[in-house]
C-alpha cells in the first residue's frame, strides 16, 4: 500500500496541516505538553499519522533541536515498525464497550515499559458508548503524569463536550489540490509511474482533500495498461462522462422530467451518487464560467464550449446559483442518509418545480426570458405539484400528526432550566441514535431551545424537517423525550430563516 510505504516519519514530511506542525514541533521542544488532545478532520488529512509522529518525538532518545524525531533510536525504530509498548492504539469503532476503557485505565496505572511517555491513541473516539466516555472523562480528569491521550475523530460534534473541554483542539484540514498534486506526482517519481500532470492533478481533484485516497487513487491507476492516459485515469475514478453531463443539463434546463432517467442511468452504470454530485458541479462551474467570463474553466473541447454557450443563454444566473445551492445541500445530506441518492432527487425536485416539501415556502420564478412555452411549462408544473402534494399528504398517517398536536396542547407549565435543557437534550439524541443514525445526526446538526413547555428544533435544511417530522420520526423523538424529560414535551421543528420561523417567534414572543 503506498498510503503506508509513504507515511509521513518526520513532522516535515505532513502534507498541509502546518499551523498544526508548528504548534506540535514547538510544544515537543520546550515541553508543554498537553495530557489530552483530540484531532477531528476528514479522513486521509493525517490524523493518525501526527498523533504517532507526536508519540514518537516524546519518545524518541535523541530529538533533533527542532523538536523532530531522530528516526534511528530504538524507541523510533520501535514506533515506526508499530511494536512500541508505550504507544497503544484502539480502534474505538471496535471497542466501544465501559469494559475496555476499564481495561485502559487499569493499564495506564502501570509505568511506562519503554518509553518517557505512554501515548493512548484512540481512533474514531466518537464511536464510544456512553458509559465507555464517562470511564474515559475520570481518567482524563486525573490523568497520570506521564500519559498522553489523542483522541482522533472524523465527528468531533458527536464526542461529549465533557470530553472536549478537556482537550486541545486540532482541526485537520482537507488537503488542496495543489498540495495532493504535489504528493501525488512525488510519490508516482519515486515508484517509477509515468503519469502526466494533468493525471496527478485529476487524482487530486477527486481524492477531496485527502492523502490516503490521491495515494490508493494512484495505486489503481497503476495497475492499468501503459500508457496511463488522462482518459484512462478518468474511468478509473468515476468521473462522469462529458456527454452525459451535457444531456442531464439539458433536460435539467428544460426542466423534463427525464432527468430522472438519466440520473438512474448513471448510477446505474455504478458511479457513486458523490461522483454524480461532483461531476454536475464541475460542470456548473464551467457553465457559470462561459455564461459570464466566456471561457471555461476547465481545458475542453470547442464543440464542448459551444453546447456549454447554448446552454447557457437558456438558464438565468439565479437559476444558476439555486442550482448549485441544491446540489451542495444535495451533496452534504447524501453522506447521511440511507438510500443516498434521495437528496439529490428531491435536489432535482426541487429544482423542477415539484417539490414534495409540504413547509416549502419558496416561490417558483419562472424565468422573464421564457416564452409562452415556458408559462404552459409552469402550468403543468403546478398541476404535477398539487397531484405530488396530495399523494405525500396520504403517505403522511394524519392520525398520528393529530396525537401529536393533541399532546402538545397538554403541555403543562412545566418549567426546565438551560443547563438541565441541554444536557437531557444531549441524552435524546444518543437515545435516539440506537433508533435512527440520520435522525440523531439531523438533531445534532439543529439548533434546539427550551421555551414554554416546547422544544423548538431549528434545523438548517428542508429535508432535515421533512425527515424529523415524518409521523414514525415524530413519534420516536416524542416518546424518547417524554422517557428522558419524564414529561410529555411540545415539540416544534421548524425551517431555519423560515417564514415559519418567524411565525413561532411571533406566538412565542421571543
Ligand atoms: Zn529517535
Amino acid at each position: 500500500m503506498l498510503y503506508q510505504k509513504y507515511r509521513p516519519q518526520k513532522f516535515n514530511d505532513l502534507v498541509g496541516q502546518d499551523y498544526i506542525k508548528e504548534i506540535l514541533l514547538n510544544a515537543v521542544r520546550l515541553h508543554k505538553i498537553s495530557h489530552a488532545y483530540l484531532f477531528s478532520g476528514p479522513r486521509g488529512t493525517g490524523k493518525t499519522t501526527t498523533a504517532r509522529l507526536l508519540a514518537k518525538a516524546l519518545n524518541c532518545l535523541s530529538p533533533k533541536s527542532d523538536g523532530e524525531p531522530c528516526n534511528k533510536c530504538l524507541n523510533c525504530e520501535a514506533i515506526k515498525i508499530g511494536k512500541h509498548m508505550d504507544l497503544i492504539e484502539i480502534d474505538a469503532a471496535s471497542n466501544t464497550g465501559i469494559d475496555d476503557i476499564r481495561e485502559l485505565r487499569s493499564k495506564i496505572m502501570l509505568a511506562t515499559s519503554q518509553g518517557r511517555y505512554k501515548v493512548y491513541i484512540i481512533d474514531e473516539v466518537h464511536m464510544l458508548s456512553k458509559a465507555a466516555f464517562n470511564g474515559l472523562l475520570k481518567t482524563l480528569e486525573e490523568p497520570p503524569a506521564n500519559v498522553i491521550f489523542i483522541l482522533a475523530t472524523t465527528e468531533p460534534y458527536d464526542v461529549p463536550e465533557t470530553i472536549l473541554s478537556r482537550c486541545q483542539r486540532f482541526d485537520f484540514k482537507p488537503l488542496d489540490v495543489t498540495e495532493l498534486t504535489h504528493l501525488v506526482s512525488k510519490v508516482a517519481r519515486q515508484e517509477k509511474i509515468k503519469i502526466d500532470k494533468e493525471v496527478a492533478q485529476l487524482i487530486a481533484i477527486y481524492s477531496q482533500g485527502s492523502s490516503r485516497d490521491a495515494l490508493s487513487f494512484l495505486e489503481q491507476i497503476n495497475s492499468l495498461r501503459k500508457p496511463i492516459t488522462l482518459e484512462k485515469a478518468k474511468r478509473v475514478l468515476g468521473v462522469i462522462d462529458f456527454g452525459s453531463l451535457v444531456h442531464i443539463f439539458d433536460a435539467l434546463i428544460a426542466k423534463d422530467k427525464l432527468v430522472f432517467e438519466l440520473i438512474k442511468t448513471e448510477l446505474a452504470k455504478g458511479y457513486s451518487v458523490s461522483n454524480l454530485i461532483n461531476g454536475l458541479l464541475k460542470y456548473l462551474e464551467d457553465l457559470i464560467f462561459i455564461k459570464n467570463v466566456g471561457v471555461p474553466v476547465s481545458p475542453t473541447t470547442k464543440e464542448l464550449v459551444a453546447k456549454i454557450k447554448k446552454q447557457s443563454d437558456q438558464i438565468s444566473n439565479a437559476d444558476l446559483t439555486r442550482i448549485f445551492n441544491l446540489l451542495i445541500e444535495a451533496r452534504y445530506l447524501a453522506r447521511d442518509l440511507d438510500p443516498e441518492n434521495l437528496p439529490l432527487e428531491i435536489t432535482i425536485l426541487k429544482y423542477i418545480g415539484k417539490e414534495p416539501n409540504l413547509n416549502n415556502l419558496e416561490q417558483e420564478r419562472p424565468d422573464s426570458s421564457h416564452s409562452a412555452q415556458a408559462e404552459k411549462i409552469v402550468l403543468e408544473e403546478k398541476k404535477e405539484k398539487s397531484k405530488i402534494t396530495s399523494t405525500i399528504k396520504q403517505d403522511f398517517d394524519e392520525n398520528d400528526l393529530e396525537k401529536n398536536v393533541k399532546l402538545d396542547k397538554k403541555i403543562s407549565n412545566f418549567k426546565i432550566n438551560e443547563a438541565d435543557f441541554d444536557e437531557n437534550w444531549q441524552k435524546v439524541i444518543v437515545e435516539l441514535k440506537k433508533f435512527n443514525h440520520s435522525i440523531a445526526t439531523f438533531l445534532n446538526k439543529a439548533n434546539a431551545r427550551f421555551h414554554k413547555g416546547k422544544i423548538l428544533v431549528e434545523v438548517p435544511f428542508g429535508l432535515y424537517q421533512k425527515i424529523l417530522t415524518q409521523p414514525k420520526n415524530n413519534q420516536k423523538i416524542h416518546k424518547v423525550v417524554h422517557s428522558i424529560f419524564h414529561k410529555p414535551l411540545g415539540l416544534e421543528i421548524y425551517l431555519k430563516d423560515s417564514k415559519g420561523a418567524e411565525a413561532i417567534k411571533k406566538a412565542f414572543g421571543i
